[in-house]
């Protein structure tokens, strides 16, 4: 029994080296992209469904590997967070998140860009004066800017969190709280904290016409955003029935498969010039 204990171990082991050494490996990669410039930021519209006019669009990191494929973020966001990587990552995103932003405004389409920020960026001390710095190097109209955060920042160093969302809002940038409903919930973060957009989490959205109590959490949503006078955008609308029931109850604003996948920056700037029907 002894004997076979060892085995196991050295068996465990040897898996546990084997992970260590991927990571590693990753790591060493996400670096190296990071220095290259191998990291792509895809847009996915956001869609007035009333209207069907694109009035904004969600910043989505990808990664161009060496074979020249697409890395989707669920495979390096992780890690990068890990790290600390995402931190530089981040940065470069929203760098070119305001860039394009301003190229749009100026082709006559001043569309909003959110950028999904992760508790580690929103954590660094001159956060705000980072997001300052870059607005002011790409020249973007901050109200084009909205920073996409989630529960969990909120719910950390709560007065930290504060000063830095009032240091942000007073740089002109916009706050949606991203995947609404699946965090750490007191609803008292809403006043004390000034948030500007709720994001209705997809998971909902997803089962909303087969499961009466997703359908009545996004009626919830929906009274909330209306009642503190916040924008809502629903995310993850695949199918018209969806998108009919949402607008039904007034969340006008869309993102989903139904309109667009996540699309490079010059498709976006073309569905931005000729429509999403063309
Ligand atoms: P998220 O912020 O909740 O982004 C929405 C995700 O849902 C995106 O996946 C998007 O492609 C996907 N999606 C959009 N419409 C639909 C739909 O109709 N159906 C379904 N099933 N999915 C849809 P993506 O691009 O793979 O990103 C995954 C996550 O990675 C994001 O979730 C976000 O948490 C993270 N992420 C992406 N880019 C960045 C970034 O630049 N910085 C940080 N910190 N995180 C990022
Ligand atoms: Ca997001
Ligand atoms: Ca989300
Ligand atoms: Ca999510």
């Amino acid at each position: 029994a002894k004997q076979e204990g060892r085995n196991r171990y050295q068996f465990f082991s040897a898996d546990i080296e084997e992970k260590l050494l991927a990571k590693q490996l990753l790591e060493r990669h996400m670096r190296e992209a990071l220095e290259k410039g191998r990291y792509e930021v895809f847009y996915q519209p956001k869609v007035n469904a009333e209207t069907g006019i694109i009035v904004g669009a969600e910043a989505l990191v990808r990664w161009r590997n060496t074979d020249g494929e697409l890395v989707p973020p669920i495979r390096f966001i992780p890690l990068a967070e890990e790290t600390g990587l995402i931190v530089p990552i981040g940065e470069m995103v929203l760098r070119q998140a305001c860039d394009h932003a301003r190229f749009w405004a100026e082709q006559g389409s001043p569309i909003v860009v959110s950028v999904n920020i992760s508790a580690q960026q929103f954590e660094v001390e001159s956060f705000a004066d980072i997001v300052a710095a870059v607005l002011a190097q790409t020249g973007v109209e901050p109200q084009q800017i909205e920073l996409e955060i989630t529960e969990g920042v909120l719910a950390k160093d709560q007065v930290q969190a504060r000063n830095t969302l009032i240091a942000l809002r007073q740089i002109g940038v916009g706050i949606a709280v991203d995947d609404f409903g699946t965090g750490y919930s007191s609803l008292a973060y809403l006043k004390r904290f000034p948030i500007n957009v709720l994001k209705i989490d997809q998971g909902f959205v997803r089962d909303m016409l087969t499961d009466a109590s997703d359908a009545a959490i996004i009626t919830a949503i929906i009274h909330l955003a209306h009642s503190l006078h916040l924008d809502l955008v629903a995310e993850g609308v695949e199918e018209e029935e969806q998108a009919r029931r949402l607008l039904a109850q007034g969340c006008k604003v869309m993102q989903g498969y139904l309109y667009s996948q996540p699309v490079p920056f010059l498709q976006m700037s073309h569905l931005l010039v000729s429509g999403l029907g063309a």
